[in-house]
């Protein structure tokens, strides 16, 4: 199932629906005129895990060829995908020809660093480039969402807490990255961690670490690798991100990006993203988000 964040334009607050064949449908309408209940938020849907999500495909396949439920496309503005976090947990470095076109070494353990839901931005967003940064990058990322509270999960398990998978693009301003010896003000500026634009569960997502994911700018193809040249896989991140932390339900691992940012391209000349550039990254099969330079 693919789950999204979406308001329309006499409706302004945020509510979930669901990417459908036919198209999105609003779940909360759907559920009411079909006079059933399903779970209305993320959160309920996390909490209700598996009966949830079965509640919600029923009600799906239950509902005719159309409806007041079924929102259209002009109407539709997307919001995050996970829209509250508690912990945006990111993996640096964690693809070899990333590591050495940043002129790193491969990592023998994870680094992580985290950034904050200020970040956090949908689909079709304007991203605001602040004055403080003249170096804005992108980075595609595939981003694992958490479904349930851990800690200490074996790698061995470490699928059962994961709900779904979506699209991530982990903007970084590489002169405040490199500024000092901490990452976080390169990673942390309003709106640079969009995510979606939908969430897709793990049913739908066999092997996340067998997935292309790419990044355009305008038009331009400039990533393009596999998740399988991941130096840490899924259940390797899950399983060591939770032995140091309690993971809970909507928590986010972004877990790295491949060679092509600009940060190596610079020295080809390839110049850092600036007002109206239009930037969209995909994984395979979670859909292509779409973000413009402000
Ligand atoms: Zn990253």
């Amino acid at each position: 199932m693919k789950l999204l964040h979406f308001s329309t334009p006499d409706a302004p607050q945020l509510r979930l629906g669901a990417l459908t064949e036919r198209g999105v449908v609003d779940l909360a309408a759907a559920a009411a005129l079909r006079r059933t209940d399903v779970p209305s938020t993320l959160e309920d849907v996390f909490a209700l895990g598996s009966s949830g999500l079965a509640q919600l495909k029923a009600l799906l396949s239950g509902l005719p060829a159309s409806g007041p439920w079924l929102i259209p496309d002009a109407d539709l503005t997307y919001g995050a995908c996970v829209p509250n976090p508690e912990k945006i947990i990111c993996v640096g470095l964690n693809y070899r020809l990333h590591a050495q076109e940043s002129g790193a070494a491969i990592p023998t353990s994870p680094i992580l660093f985290g950034k904050f839901n200020n970040s956090l931005a949908a689909h079709n967003e304007v991203v605001p480039i602040p004055a403080v940064t003249q170096q804005a990058d992108y980075e595609v990322e595939l981003a694992v969402v958490i479904g349930r509270e851990c800690r200490d999960v074996p790698v061995e398990s470490a699928f059962e807490v994961v709900f779904g998978y979506c699209t991530a693009n982990d903007f970084s301003a590489r002169d405040l990255q490199t500024r000092t010896t901490q990452w976080l003000l390169g990673k942390s500026l309003d709106k640079f961690q969009p995510m979606g634009p939908y969430l897709v569960t793990k049913d739908e997502v066999p092997n996340p670490d067998d997935l292309w994911l790419r990044t355009w700018v305008n038009g331009d193809l400039r990533q393009d690798s596999v998740t399988s040249d991941m130096v840490f896989d899924v259940a390797t991140l899950v399983s060591y991100a939770s032995q140091h932390m309690t993971l809970k339900p909507g928590d986010v691992i972004s877990t790295g990006t491949p060679a092509g940012v600009i940060l190596g391209l610079s020295k080809q000349g390839v110049p850092y993203l600036k007002a109206g550039d239009v930037v969209e990254v995909e994984v395979q099969g979670l859909g292509r988000l779409r973000n413009v330079m402000g």
